[in-house]
């Protein structure tokens, strides 16, 4: 009998199974895939085919796009650029492979068990294993934590096929796709659309709504958007792809704009229209834990209906991030352990790695529009912050937002260098009940993009030293 027993290895699976080894219980980990040796292949999508192989393919394209376009500012020029696609392949997969086999590390260091098969909850307390060769194990736990991930999500007008990929299809092209389509101007259309865009392809982003990046504050979203048409990416809004054809070398493609019908033609297709959870055929319908939209149903501490049985990651509700799904997975082992531990939903980040990078965390202007407090804007752009200057990164901005009876820090958004970092120290002070101007009172190391932060705050109670202020 196991006291602890996860389903799933991905970010929010292995952490979970990390803590609650350490905190003194016995603890297996069940992974469906495997690696050609046959063990488990652990780390999930994130370290598989999501956020780990997605970065290393942004970095070493922006390197690629820096030598070739921005360098020269620098004086330093480059006669015979060349892109070397399978090198910049092989660095992403040895990360990969070093940060998976990294994970079989910790689970030996911090005593947890891993066994591989397809895991399957029967009753409130035995789970079956489907092994790779068929054969079947029961396995008792005394609490189980459904950690089953998400998997892309198809439509019927793009089904997957040679040429029509989703994020991980996308992540392993062989060379770089002449005309490149894109279904979805989403995170992983974005992220993965100026991979391809910075290594030469033609990019078009086909969205259905009309409105770009509707989840960030709206400053961001039109910024945003006219900077990354300014990079190359067509980004089509409005435009709902109705059906598609692989032709073996190419695929034809049609989509609605404003009732008139489009015909394009691309080598590749990336659908990126967002993920699905893995819900299915993981836990017997007599157990009566249920499933809602796709969605494992769970309360504030990611316990089921059925209290020995808990889910995390994204197979619940909220956003599909790593970093959430790792929280909740401390959260669920300490309960277990019952001790009180939460996660504060508020204060989510989230970040997009495009060049210039988008993160954000707390409410939007429209979010504080929509709930009728009053709210002070802090913004400040990186044209006047001397180190951005230095390093040419000056597109974008920090932006506050701010309560405007408690000065409390609402919100932050920043579009441009360093973005995820500064969100970061945001998110710290937040945590803590910061108020605009505590960052005001607080001392920020010259130069540094950071300051941007700090002006954005002054600028909030119109104190901003390197703007004007509202009159
Ligand atoms: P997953 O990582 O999906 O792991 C679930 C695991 O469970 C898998 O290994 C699966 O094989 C296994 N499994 C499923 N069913 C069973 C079963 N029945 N039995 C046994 N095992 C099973 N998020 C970020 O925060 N930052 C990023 O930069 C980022 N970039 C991304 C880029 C891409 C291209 C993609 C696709 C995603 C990205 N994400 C990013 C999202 C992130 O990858 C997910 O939110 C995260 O992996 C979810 O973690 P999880 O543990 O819930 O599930
Ligand atoms: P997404 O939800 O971010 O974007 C999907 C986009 O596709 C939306 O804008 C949607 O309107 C559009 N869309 C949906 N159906 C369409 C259709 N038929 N035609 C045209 N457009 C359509 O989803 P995603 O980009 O697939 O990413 C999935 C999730 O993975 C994200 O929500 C995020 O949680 C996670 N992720 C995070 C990161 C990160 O943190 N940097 C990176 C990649 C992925």
């Amino acid at each position: 009998m196991f006291d602890v027993v996860v389903i799933g290895s991905g970010p929010a699976g292995y952490v979970a199974a990390i803590r609650a080894s350490q905190l003194g219980f016995k603890t297996l980990c069940i992974e469906e895939s495997i690696d050609d040796d046959g063990k488990p292949n652990l780390g999930g999508t994130c370290l598989n085919v999501g956020c780990i192989p997605s970065k290393a393919l942004l970095d070493s394209s922006h390197k690629y796009y820096q030598a070739k376009k921005n360098l020269s500012v620098h004086g330093v020029q480059i006669d015979k650029l060349k892109l070397d696609l399978d090198a910049m392949m092989s660095r992403k997969d040895e990360i990969v492979s070093q940060l998976t086999g990294g994970i079989s590390g910790l689970f030996k260091a911090n005593k947890v068990e891993s066994i591989t098969g397809r895991g399957k909850v029967i009753s409130k307390n035995v789970i079956e294993i489907t092994k790779p060769d068929g054969s079947k194990e029961n396995i008792d736990a005394k609490n189980i934590i459904i950690a089953t991930g998400s998997k892309p999500i198809e439509i019927k007008a793009a089904p997957f096929s040679k040429n029509i990929v989703d994020s991980t299809g996308a992540l392993s092209f062989k060379k770089v796709p002449k005309k490149l389509g894109v279904v979805g101007a989403g995170i992983i259309g974005l992220e993965l659309g100026s991979v391809w865009s910075r290594l030469g392809s033609n990019v078009t982003v086909l969205e259905a709504l009309d409105d770009f990046l509707p989840m960030t504050d709206p400053d961001i979203s039109k910024d945003s958007l006219k900077e990354f048409k300014k990079q190359g990416l067509d980004i089509l809004l409005g435009s709902m792809v109705t059906s598609t054809k692989d032709m073996k070398d190419s695929v034809k493609l049609s989509y609605t704009k404003e009732d008139n019908e489009i015909e394009m033609e691309f080598d590749k297709l990336i659908v990126a229209v967002g993920r699905s959870s893995n819900s299915e055929n993981i836990l017997n319908d007599d157990l009566g834990v249920s499933i809602k939209n796709g969605l494992i149903e769970v309360d504030e501490y990611c316990q089921t209906s059925v209290s020995n049985i808990w889910a995390v990651g994204d197979v619940v509700r909220g956003p599909m991030l790593a970093h959430k799904g790792s929280e909740e997975g401390i959260m669920v082992a300490e309960r277990i352990a019952e001790k009180h531990t939460e996660v504060n939903y508020d204060l989510v980040p989230s970040v997009i790695y495009t060049h210039p990078e988008i993160a954000w965390v707390g409410k939007n202007e429209n979010e504080l529009k929509e709930s009728g407090i009053d709210y002070n804007v802090g913004k400040f752009p990186f044209a006047a912050n001397g180190r951005a200057l230095a390093v040419s990164e000056s597109i974008g901005f920090v932006k506050l937002l701010s309560d405007k009876k408690t000065d409390a820090i609402l919100g932050v958004h920043v579009f441009g260098p360093s973005a995820a970092d500064i969100v970061q120290q945001a998110l710290i002070s937040m945590e803590f009940g910061a108020s605009a101007e505590d960052i005001s009172l607080t001392m920020f190391s010259h130069p540094t993009v950071s300051e941007a932060l700090h002006e954005a705050a002054l600028a909030s109670n119109n104190q901003a030293i390197h703007i004007g202020n509202k009159k």
